[in-house]
């Protein structure tokens, strides 16, 4: 309720943790209702920020992201969107790969 005028934080749903946009992930459900990973953080639709790929995890395990973004997961959707997630987040040049 209160707006403060520091930078707007957010939080992670499976620890608690706010940090500000930025340092989160952000996954959005899209007006079509489906879910995806956001790594501009600015997509439109209902957002829902984890801190890291274990509270991915956590919310996955904890159906928190189901209930943040108001909808429905399966498995697979959880698998896409950690594969989503982990290409976006690693962006060291790995070794070649054929
Ligand atoms: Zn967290």
């Amino acid at each position: 309720m209160d707006r403060e005028k520091t930078k707007r934080c957010r939080r992670c749903i499976a620890c608690g943790l706010q940090e500000t946009k930025g340092a989160l992930r952000r996954f959005v459900r899209r007006a079509d209702g489906t879910v995806a990973f956001d790594p501009m953080g600015r997509a439109p639709g209902r957002g829902a920020y984890v801190c890291s790929e274990e509270c991915y995890q956590a919310a996955r395990k904890g159906r928190k992201l189901e209930r943040a973004l108001r909808t429905k997961l399966t498995d697979e959707d959880y698998d896409r969107l950690a594969g989503e997630m982990s290409r976006a987040t690693d962006d060291r040049p790995s070794e070649n790969e054929e």
